[in-house]
């Protein structure tokens, strides 16, 4: 039969799945020797069988028993004995933190007996036995019988008020008392029966009370956001309490190894005296810094920094705690590997290996890319720590201003005319887009990481704030704690923190971004941050298998993504060279009658392409180069059909007969033959190349003449054209055999060499690779057309539509267009990849959809071997990080 339950000197800081993170790195600390309280852990299977089976796990009340009874040995007490009762704590631990999302009972084992007998250990100390007495009434009504909190607080307030003081520690024992007979007459008027008497029936209860909160509606929400999965269960630590309200010479705190806001190492943390348990973080009287504990207790604060420091030494890395001091006797309750700021994340890194307690390839897996991404946005310019407004939720990144708005409607107007707005709605919805598209960052007071407004604005890479729930908001103005901001007031907001300021607060770009654009201040070049960014890419760079280009296509862009790192371009769209003054050149192509005027449209479109592809050759000297050739339906090129057909008609209307009206004519029957009602799935990429003659072959000719242009510089271009949209090899074939042609007369002997290679974006290709790679010299896959087609999804409107919904159902736990899907668009990268090299070995694949610059798809994409992945330009550090961690 399964062991439920494990004493803490048998288990290991490995065991977190069975033992929860709080139980293994209790059970750790005990075995290294270190003063924590005796106890055990109830295991995460424990609570998965009580949660499936409704109630009683069979054998587990037998193990409880058993373990409660060593304990009461080792302690020399009985549990809630009237004489001299031992009390534990019961807390919660997931294999997660979940901060504040379970419960924990304090000070179990306390009732009207054994409050006496509590006194009388504390050698006759009434106050705080009613003190611990009142605590457990509290915590246990409102973890293991859901009696609201508010009640109890209101109680203890009013005892406050009778009294006339202001903290809890100025009431004296009897006030106490009489607020101990409060707090019952609130526990039996909203549970319909007194509080439990029986000290081993307080235990159970709170045990599964424990086990219960795992399934709470706001834990359900925090795994859903923070994507643990529903099915683990929590575990239960029964620790014996120490206590920490003693007196002036006990207190509790909490203490980090190093700084977890910006990784520097020193002396962090909180400690209360006279507290028990949350009184620290609960701040309900000001603590003192760490610091001070040296004055008050020098003992037990040289004890706690020689701990910290065998933490750090046995965790290799940061680590936080919380501690009571008994009496001038300190005790650990809990530690783990402390969360932290992405700054604190790359110093911390860095320092341990300075200090030889990790080595880099360690280093490069405590740091992220998502943790770089957020270290690369521009930040506000916090002149020293100005009091913000409220908080909410960091849901997309950035930092934004601007004057308040509350409709869509009016975010469009401001903006058209110049204004920056921030959009502030309760919550939004699909009909907001334009607004949120006007606005420059979005604030709502309703939902978390997955409502619609986060997912809209991470989708469209614009700062959000959300959930920002002490803000009401009304039709022209909302309200924080009474404070009024109306329509027209600025404020801005941080989407990084979730912080909201009011007024303008100034932006700076980000010292890590001027040090991948190489024009950082000198005097930031030594800065902690800087060097252990610098420090840790070049690891990563050194490591990574999987190599990363760019996706750009302007000359500009393609320098700034090899500053950034790019091996190349892995993606140049032609379409935006078709755009402005040249316009009128590709109406002209579409509105040829014949071969000589299309002949003409193409010709004098030629040098145009030819001098665009050499300005971006020349910026990529020695990396390849991909060149996309032309992929949208044409009619994006004219103009809308509705406009244009009222225009004619109002001409026809006023009989005008100009050379211009009939142009407009000819242009409106071609708007109307090549209107499509699905044109994302009709004329675009190689059919565009079939059907138009000569459309390709003018490309193809400028990407080589320019190709030569460069090497007769003393240049090296590595170009390689990439035909769009194929699904079959025939396509491949039709638009490879023209290719060649021209390539070789353009060539000749200029030793330039041209790889023609093709997208892998409609599912076909990838189930037919093995057919394609005959033709193809390299793929690339566009994932997001895949994805589009795999899924039936049209990119351009679901995540306004309904992507927030299925994220809050949990369908999928992000939008496969953000990462790619590994079970259905990953199995066709993969299966294409296998197919394609099993034809042509040595096959080069690469990866140009946004899922190149994502962080796990990015692992994806080194575990399924393929040669590259190619981002936009300001992505290709976090490509790079993440290509280094996927290697080591
Ligand atoms: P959380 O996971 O929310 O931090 P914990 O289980 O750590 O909850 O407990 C809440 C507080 O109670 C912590 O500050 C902890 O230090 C304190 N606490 C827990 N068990 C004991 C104990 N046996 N003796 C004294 N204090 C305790
Ligand atoms: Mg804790
Ligand atoms: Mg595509």
């Amino acid at each position: 039969m399964a062991k439920f339950v494990y004493d803490f000197a048998e288990g290991n800081k490995d065991l977190k799945d069975l033992l929860g993170g709080k139980g293994a790195n209790l059970a750790e600390m005990t075995n290294l020797g270190l003063p924590v309280p005796a106890g055990f852990t109830i295991t995460t299977e424990a609570c998965q069988r009580f949660l499936a089976e409704g109630s009683h796990v069979d054998g587990l009340d037998d193990e409880i028993d058993r373990h409660l009874a060593a304990l009461e040995a080792a302690m020399g007490r009985r549990l809630g004995d009237p004489a001299d009762p031992l009390l534990v704590s019961v807390r919660s631990g997931a294999k997660f933190s979940m901060p504040g999302m379970m419960e924990t009972v304090l000070n179990v084992g306390l009732n009207d007996e054994s409050v006496a007998g509590l006194s009388r250990q504390a050698g006759g100390n009434d106050r705080f036995a009613w003190d611990s007495y009142r605590r457990l009434i509290q915590m246990y009504g409102k973890t293991v019988c859901d009696v609201p909190g508010e009640e109890f607080e209101d109680a203890l307030h009013k005892a406050k008020e009778a009294k006339g003081v202001r903290d809890d520690v100025q009431l004296d024992a009897d006030d106490l008392k009489s607020l101990v007979s409060a707090y019952k007459k609130v526990f039996v008027k909203h549970v319909g029966h007194d509080f439990p008497q029986d000290p081993r029936q307080q235990l159970d209860l709170a045990i599964e009370a424990v086990f219960r909160s795992w399934n709470a509606d706001r834990a359900v929400l925090y795994r859903r956001q923070e994507r643990i999965p529903a099915g683990l269960g929590t575990a239960v630590n029964v620790v014996a309490m120490v206590f920490g309200n003693l007196g002036p010479d006990s207190g509790t705190g909490v203490a980090f190894t190093r700084d977890p806001a910006t990784g520097e190492s020193g002396i962090y943390g909180d400690y209360l005296q006279n507290a028990q348990g949350e009184d620290v973080v609960a701040g309900i009287r000001n603590t003192l810094p760490l610091a001070d504990l040296e004055k008050i207790d020098k003992k037990s604060y040289d004890e706690l920094l020689q701990i910290m420091a065998t933490l750090e030494g046995h965790y290799h890395d940061l680590c936080d705690i919380e501690f009571t001091i008994e009496r001038g006797k300190l005790w650990m309750l809990q530690t783990r590997v402390g969360k932290r700021t992405a700054a604190a994340a790359f110093t911390i890194a860095a320092q341990l290996v300075e200090e030889g307690m990790i080595d880099l390839d360690e280093a490069v897996t405590r740091v992220s890319g998502a943790q770089l991404a957020q270290l690369m946005f521009p930040r506000f310019d916090l002149g020293g720590d100005p009091a913000s407004l409220t908080r909410g939720v960091g849901a997309s990144p950035g930092a934004a201003y601007g004057s308040v708005v509350f409709t869509s409607a009016r975010a469009v107007e401001l903006a058209a005319a110049g204004e920056k707005v921030i959009l502030v709605r309760r919550e939004t919805n699909p009909d907001d887009l334009p607004g949120m598209i006007a606005a420059q960052g979005i604030l709502t007071a309703r939902g978390g990481k997955t409502s619609h407004a986060a997912v809209v604005a991470r989708g469209m890479g614009k700062t959000c704030v959300c959930g920002a729930d002490q803000m009401e908001v009304g039709r022209d103005q909302f309200t924080v704690h009474g404070q009024v901001v109306r329509e027209g007031d600025v404020i801005s907001i941080d989407g990084t923190t979730g912080r909201v300021y009011l007024g303008e607060v100034p932006v700076r770009p980000s010292e890590v971004v001027q040090y991948f654009e190489g024009d950082l201040d000198p005097a930031l070049a030594n800065e902690p941050l800087v060097a252990a960014v610098h420090q840790l890419m070049t690891h990563a760079d050194e490591r990574a298998r999987l190599r990363v280009r760019t996706n750009a296509d302007t000359g500009p862009d393609a320098a700034r993504a090899r500053r950034f790192g790019a091996h190349g371009i892995g993606l140049c769209r032609t379409e935006h060279m078709f755009l402005g003054d040249r316009r009128e050149l590709v109406e002209r192509l579409i509105l040829a009658h014949n071969k000589t005027e299309r002949d003409d449209a193409l010709a004098a479109l030629r040098p145009l392409q030819r001098n665009d592809f050499l300005e971006i050759f020349r910026e990529m000297n020695g990396l390849p180069v991909t060149v996309r050739l032309i992929d949208p339906p044409l009619h994006e090129f004219l103009p809308s059909l509705e406009e244009l057909a009222v225009h004619v008609a109002l001409a026809k209307e006023r009989g005008e007969e100009s050379e211009e009206a009939e142009r407009d004519e000819r242009m409106l029957a071609a708007v109307r033959r090549m209107h499509e009602s699905n044109p994302m799935l009709g004329l675009r990429g190689v059919r565009l190349g079939l059907v138009i003659p000569g459309l390709f072959a003018m490309q193809v000719r400028a990407i080589a003449e320019a190709a030569v242009a460069l090497a007769a510089e003393g240049g090296r271009p590595r170009p390689e054209i990439m035909v769009p949209l194929v699904g079959a090899v025939q396509e491949l074939e039709t638009v490879r055999a023209e290719a060649e042609k021209i390539i070789a007369e353009v060539v000749g002997d200029s030793g330039v060499e041209v790889l023609i290679g093709t997208m892998i974006e409609v599912p076909r290709a990838a189930l037919t690779a093995g057919q394609i790679a005959e033709a193809a010299e390299f793929f690339s896959f566009g994932t997001n057309d895949l994805t589009q087609m795999a899924w039936g999804f049209s990119r351009d409107d679901v995540e306004g539509a309904f992507f927030w919904r299925y994220l809050e159902l949990g369908i999928f736990g992000i939008s496969p267009f953000e990462s790619i899907d590994r079970d259905g668009v990953g199995r066709l990268v993969r299966i294409a990849g296998e197919e394609g090299r099993a034809t042509r070995p040595g096959l080069k694949l690469g990866v140009c959809g946004e899922h190149g610059g994502d962080p796990e798809s990015v692992h994806f994409f080194h575990e399924v071997g393929l040669d590259y992945v190619s981002c936009s330009p300001f992505r290709v550090p976090i490509a790079r990080l993440e290509a280094g961690r996927a290697a080591v």
